[in-house]
């Protein structure tokens, strides 16, 4: 029996996302965070990921990025909390979901999106309604998750540099 089932979110009233089909263990792997490898070349030269979809883009190393804006990536449809109760975790090229705390048969899984921080976090508010909810998409220092736009603005503002 998988640990999850997909069906419409109550965080993302327009999309889905995965519930637990039955109680959960911390520290458990929950599902494949699977997609294209593309070059980084390849990352800065598509306008895919200027800003409409960076939320499936991932940073795996120097050299490679992971493309999970793919139908078949189930995982890509686990919504964003800022009470997240599971979180990415990789190795090499692989990348997955696991359970960072208990969770309860019914309850929607939930990642950290882990946004930079800058002057464009509001084109990504949150819905998560969790207690915890800062309103936006947003996390300090950022491991996975790269957006073009973001770094470039990084280095550009001057303020975040004092
Ligand atoms: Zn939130």
């Amino acid at each position: 029996m998988k640990l999850f089932k997909v069906k419409k979110s109550n965080i993302d009233k327009k999309g889905r996302g995965l519930y637990a089909t039955k109680d959960i263990k911390e520290g458990t792997k929950i599902i494949n965070y699977v997609g294209k490898i593309i070059t980084k070349k390849q990352t800065e030269e598509s306008k895919k990921f200027d800003n409409a979809k960076p939320i499936y883009l991932f940073n795996l190393n120097s050299r490679y990025d992971l493309d999970g804006d793919v139908t078949w990536n189930t995982a890509r449809l686990i919504n964003h909390s800022c009470s997240n109760n599971c979180d990415y975790d990789g190795k090499g090229l692989k990348l997955w979901v696991s359970t960072i705390k208990d969770i309860k048969k019914g309850e929607e899984l939930t990642c950290d999106y882990g946004f930079g921080y800058d002057e464009d976090y509001k084109q990504f508010p949150c819905k998560c309604g969790s207690i915890n909810c800062v309103g936006y998409i947003v996390r300090e220092g950022s491991r996975w998750r790269i957006n073009k736009k973001f770094k470039m603005s990084f280095k550009k503002n001057p303020r975040l540099s004092k």
